[in-house]
């Protein structure tokens, strides 16, 4: 099967001369379509900076990055099809809910009645139906939340990439978003890869995890590879004992 998306040999350093660091040192991951991919480490292990390169928001130091057959690197965020979610969702405050949810279709000439369409229908998906007409200053934070879920899915892009999306939200609302994101993923069979610093937040969501280290990918597998036949120890115990 074709990869939707394909990681080769990616490095990537930041700074010059004896300032410099390298951040990735050699990672190489196949994405199947359809897949949910975790990409799960400590705190400064890379995470991010690799999201990061997926996006295009930054460029590798060296390697290459396929989404679908299109290689990418060089080509700007706007022109991947892609959509992020990030811990910190901005929504556009003067808007309504179902502004911000069709803004992006709006700048693709997309037409009225068809954003109004798929309006609704990614209301619907996501429970908020009822909170169209409201603005971001009247939903709570897991209703926020859902709302930036929601402009991410109405472009349904090719890729969805979501950096620790659920970090700043409490206990219980954390268990309810990951339910929902799982739900949304097996409705709309996106390819995702999500970033977590979260164990179980990586053996509940992920169809397979690639788990890291130093700029390493340590383990590439199903949770049930990584949880009964650990790569080494450091994955043994990484998973093993909750952050
Ligand atoms: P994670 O998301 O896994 O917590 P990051 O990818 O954000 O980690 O960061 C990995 C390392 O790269 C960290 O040591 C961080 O300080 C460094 N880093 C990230 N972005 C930059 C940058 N723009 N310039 C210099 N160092 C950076
Ligand atoms: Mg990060």
């Amino acid at each position: 099967m074709a990869s939707a998306l394909d990681i080769r040999g990616i490095r990537k350093s930041f700074g010059k001369g004896e300032r410099q660091v390298e951040v990735l040192k050699r990672i190489d991951i196949d994405v199947k379509p359809g897949e949910f991919l975790i990409l799960v480490g400590p705190s400064g292990c890379g995470k991010s900076t690799l999201l990061n390169l997926i996006a295009g928001l930054d460029d590798p130091t060296e390697g290459a990055i396929r989404i679908g057959d299109r290689d990418v690197v060089g080509v700007p965020p706007a022109q991947r099809d892609i959509a992020m979610v990030f811990q910190s969702y901005a929504l556009y405050p003067t808007m309504s809910v179902a502004e911000n949810i069709g803004f992006a279709m709006e700048i693709r000439k997309v037409p009225k009645a068809e954003r109004t369409k798929r309006i609704a229908e990614v209301a619907a998906m996501l429970q908020i139906s009822h909170l169209l007409d409201r603005r971001p200053s009247q939903l709570s934070g897991g209703q926020r939340q859902r709302v930036a879920m929601g402009r991410a899915l109405a472009r349904q892009p090719e890729l969805f990439l979501f950096d620790e999306p659920l970090s700043n939200l409490d206990a219980k609302l954390r268990v309810e978003m990951r339910a929902e994101i799982k739900r949304l993923h097996q409705i709309s069979g996106i390819t995702s890869v999500y970033v977590t610093h979260d164990q179980i937040e990586a053996m509940t969501l992920g169809s397979r995890i690639a788990v890291m280290k130093d700029g390493l990918v340590q383990q590439l597998g199903t949770p049930d590879e990584i949880y009964n036949r650990p790569a080494n120890t450091y994955v043994a115990t990484f998973i093993g004992s909750p952050t």
